[in-house]
């Protein structure tokens, strides 16, 4: 049975209770884990503030060593952890080790910032003093993830926090735990001091962490229903959130555009992760010069993308993470058909005895899809993309910046001026031009509008991570 890591226990749940973890490719159990709640939360907490004490006041230059020393023994661990992390997630075993690779990638990336904290000295109109800004850790961190990429996505939090000085409470999503503590045990075992990271289980464990008084700092990756309700319990002891949360990011390809590279990248940014991405392409329009040749091209790759158990050679997408998401991307898909949308590629479930106990679904393009539909309207966190016919670039921008999300956008165009003019008016966080839609480690990532706020990479993340201090030396 799984336990939680708080400093030096590994522990089951205050409660005693516990839950059961499934493989979404065939039902069966992975394991079971220890629901945790409030006084699982508390221990956790204060074991960090503990931490805070010793790990704040290293000297930078040791935490730049000891995080890269424990980022490179995780790393030596990847082919362990990917197989548990498909397992409990239905990723296939490709996702899975790219992206247990990005964790210890991460965390090495944020070492290097360690001891390149820089403050400023400020004179002030008495010359008898001067001023100084200072940078410091904000103290406990609490953590909380999505389980639709576990690992990236604690190690975008985790790796500057503990960078900057910080100690955290972690929690993975309830479904997608065991990867996670992996990764985390990895790290201690390669050095990082038992208490710096803490790790809760369950679900109760998620609001217990935004409520704790001893928590300073809240990260949230997750839905936007999540966002607010976190945001509105953070402001009652006024704790920093970051915040991020949905998104459907459109991308425009113009006529001129490479569509080839085109075609790859929209494929990947849509049916990556059986298409449960937060920046991803999720909504496609075309002008109408590319669109029949740009179409081909996608049917085509889409046909490539065989569905099955992630830890099986051939399996090109696995099954979507629980049967409650597969339900809501089908209703998605059911209400454009409805609406009189025409499915060009898959619209169902993949058949055969091997997709029987699995939440399996066929990657989908569907065209035609009417104004209001719940596809252009909602975040679809599924393989499925709804394309439509533009006239030209005006067209574009206004359907792309028409949701109540601003996470990712994309524009693929040989004409430097269309492009220039997208990344002025897309109303998002991200816009990647001719380029496949990765986040990189060095450009800060975050959304604007209902997709959040606050930066996870760069520099810009590391630095929020820690506060700013004024100081004055006088009777000098
Ligand atoms: P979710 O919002 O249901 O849960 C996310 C995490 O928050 C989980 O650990 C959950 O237990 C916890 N949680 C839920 N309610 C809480 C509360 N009231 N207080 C504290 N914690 C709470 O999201 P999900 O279904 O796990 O993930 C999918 C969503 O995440 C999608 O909307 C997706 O777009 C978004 N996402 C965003 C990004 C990004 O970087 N912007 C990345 C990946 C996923």
């Amino acid at each position: 049975m799984a336990t939680m890591i708080i400093e030096g226990d590994r522990t089951k749940a205050a409660s005693g209770k516990t839950y059961e973890v499934r493989n979404p490719a065939t039902g069966e159990v992975v394991d079971e884990v220890p629901a945790g709640g409030p006084a699982d939360v508390d221990k956790a907490a204060q074991a960090a503030a503990k931490a805070f004490t010793t790990w704040s006041k290293l000297p930078a230059n040791q935490r730049r060593e000891i995080l890269h020393k424990a980022s490179q023994h995780m790393l030596s661990k990847v082919e362990e952890i990917a197989p548990v992390l498909t397992k409990e997630q239905g990723k296939t075993l490709l996702e899975s080790r790219l992206e247990a690779r990005r964790f210890g990638e991460n965390v090495g990336w944020f070492a290097d910032l360690a001891d390149k904290i820089h403050g400023q000295y400020v004179r002030l109109p008495d010359l008898t003093t001067y001023g100084l800004v200072v940078r410091r850790p904000i103290g406990v961190c609490g953590a909380i993830v999505p389980w639709n990429f576990p690992l990236t996505l604690a190690a975008n939090k985790v790796a500057p926090a503990i960078a900057a000085g910080n100690t955290v409470v972690l929690k993975p999503a309830s479904t997608t735990p065991l990867a996670t503590l992996l990764c985390i045990e990895a790290l201690i075992e390669g050095g990082l001091p038992e208490g710096v990271v803490n790790v809760v289980l369950g679900q109760a464990t998620g609001e217990a962490i935004v409520a704790h008084p001893l928590i300073r700092k809240i990260a949230l990756t997750g839905s936007t229903p999540t966002g607010k309700r976190v945001m509105a319990k953070a402001s009652e002891n006024l704790k920093k959130v970051t915040l991020e949360l949905g998104g459907s990011d459109p991308c425009i390809v113009l006529d001129d555009a490479d569509l080839e590279g085109a075609a790859r990248a929209i494929s990947v940014g849509r049916f990556f992760n059986c298409g449960q991405q937060c920046l991803s392409t999720k909504r496609l329009y075309v002008q109408e010069g590319a669109y029949d040749a740009l179409m081909e091209k996608l049917v085509a790759r889409a046909a490539k993308l065989k569905p099955g158990n992630g830890l099986d050679k051939d399996s090109r997408m696995g099954p979507m993470h629980t049967e409650t998401q597969r339900a809501e991307v089908e209703a998605q898909l059911k209400d454009a058909v409805d609406r009189g949308a025409k499915v060009v590629f898959g619209g169902g479930r993949p058949e055969g005895s091997e997709y029987e106990r699995g939440w399996f679904i066929e990657p989908t393009i569907v065209e035609n899809v009417p104004d209001g539909a719940r596809m252009w309207t909602e975040e679809v966190f599924g393989p499925a993309l709804p394309v439509r016919k533009i006239k030209d670039l005006d067209e574009g921008l206004r359907l792309a910046n028409d949701t109540q999300f601003g996470l990712g956008s994309s524009i693929w165009t040989a004409n430097m001026a269309a492009a220039h003019r997208a990344v002025q008016e897309l109303e998002a966080g991200y816009t990647w031009v001719n380029s496949i839609v990765i986040a990189h480690d060095e450009l800060p990532f975050g959304g604007t509008k209902q997709s959040g706020f606050g930066k996870e990479h760069g520099v810009e993340a590391f630095l929020q991570y820690t506060e700013e201090k004024s100081v004055v030396y006088g009777g000098v």
